[in-house]
């Protein structure tokens, strides 16, 4: 039965997550699937579809963390697309083709990069 259940709530978190032009958060999730699923089933499927490579977290600048689908389109893909936060409504999105470049000193490897533009999105200038 539990099994059942949550691959119910998996399939319709990623549905969402999917299906969102922006980034979630946990909070706008739970509110999306209603009565389906409690909040730590959400955060447990969450994990699991970032374990699975997925979805992708997003740290937004003011600490909310956010959920993204990821687009495995491109061969290589990778994690290390620019994500935009928009100030006004609050709009976190993937820009999949903005790709920051980094000359790092010598003996420095990157693991994961994390990084959020703020401003003004399409909707709201
Ligand atoms: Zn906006
Ligand atoms: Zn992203």
């Amino acid at each position: 039965m539990k099994t059942t259940r949550n691959t119910i709530a998996k399939a319709a978190i990623l549905e969402l997550i999917t299906h969102s032009e922006v980034a979630l958060s946990h909070a706008e999730i739970q509110k999306l699937t209603g009565d389906l699923c409690d909040r730590v089933t959400i955060y447990r499927v969450l994990d699991r579809l970032v374990n699975e490579d997925v979805i992708h977290k997003i740290a937004t600048t003011d600490g909310t963390v956010k959920y993204a689908s990821c687009s495995h389109s491109h061969e290589n893909h990778s994690h290390n697309h620019v994500h935009f936060s928009c100030e006004k409504c609050k709009s976190v999105t993937c820009l999949e083709n903005v790709v920051p470049m980094f000359k790092l000193p010598d003996n420095y490897l990157i693991k994961g990069v994390n990084f959020t533009l703020t401003g003004l999105c399409p909707n709201c200038i």
